[in-house]
């Protein structure tokens, strides 16, 4: 039986953060890969760092640049097939740019619905990952991510495996140590060279919403072991510099970022197959030969 895999993500560069492992890997295989990217990532920062805010950011500028880069990282990860659905960028939850009616957020649900079901139809896959109702963070275009993928679902003739995208409670405790550590270490360098540290700033997510992008590890129903592919996670992600320029993931050397971003963890949320368990494989129960 060939293999499907389908991802329907918010943005450009989500396909290599939160699936960047899983669709190399599953290239690898010979697995068909396909991805739908709802949006044009239109508030993510500008070329130079210059943030969606900023009256010098060029929202058009910025498509022009993410375009190519999500081609690049496509082209990485080795990902059979990509449809950008063309939606506008929401914005952060609250901006005014929720509301531009081409904004994802503001596009009926069945509608974008409807254009994800289409490519179902025509791609037949076993196995489809999305994020959770919070859409993993709380940004709306996530959110909407989710509603359109789970509707798309019941537009369709047959029930695929539907997978969310999670970081086990446990795994998210440690990365928030690490990156606190990170912090205290740059105000301390910042210090120690006679410079103003930089300010701390708001934080970007309420506590509530910061323990709601946690799962707990208990109902993480998929890891899969991606530490042969980290490389190609990797160039992905720095294949989209004007997001990931200097990020704290590619800061690391290539080891570390191996041992860091070596597994990614999913949630089955529909399930067909009956599966019980943690599984090591999304497409588990889909096998015919072994591989
Ligand atoms: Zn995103």
């Amino acid at each position: 039986m060939s293999l499907t895999f389908l991802a329907v993500h918010a943005h450009p560069d989500d396909e290599a953060s939160s699936t960047g492992g899983v669709f190399r890997l599953y290239k690898n295989q010979g697995v068909r890969t396909v991805l739908v990217t709802c949006t044009n990532g239109e508030y993510g920062d500008a070329p130079g760092g210059i943030k969606p805010l900023d009256p010098h950011h060029d929202p058009e500028a910025v498509v022009a640049v993410r375009t190519e880069e999500l081609a690049r990282s496509a082209e990485i990860l080795g990902i059979d097939r990509v449809v950008r659905l063309g939606y506008r960028d929401s914005g952060m939850m609250r901006w005014p740019q929720n509301s531009d009616p081409k904004a994802f957020w503001s596009t009926p649900i069945d509608e974008a619905a409807e254009r994800v079901a289409a490519i179902m139809r025509d791609e037949r896959p076993q196995v489809v990952m999305t994020y959770n109702e919070f859409g993993f963070y709380g940004h709306p275009d996530h959110i909407q991510a989710h509603r359109v993928t789970v509707r798309a679902l019941e537009l369709v003739d047959y029930e695929p495996t539907l997978y969310f995208n999670a970081i086990p409670d446990s795994v998210m405790a440690m990365m928030r140590e690490r990156f606190e550590n990170e912090a205290r270490e740059m105000r301390a360098a910042d210090i120690a060279q006679g410079l103003e540290p930089e300010p701390e700033g708001e934080p970007d997510m309420t506590p509530e919403e910061e323990i709601r992008m946690g799962t707990p590890d208990a109902l993480v129903s998929a890891t899969i072991d991606v530490r042969s592919v980290t490389d190609a996670k990797y160039d992905a992600l720095a294949a989209h510099a004007s997001q990931t320029d200097g990020s704290f993931w590619l800061r690391m050397s290539r080891e570390e970022f191996a041992e860091a971003m070596g597994t990614e963890w999913f949630v089955r949320a529909t399930n067909p197959l009956g599966l019980t368990g943690t599984v090591g494989d999304l497409f588990a129960g889909y096998r015919t030969d072994p591989f």
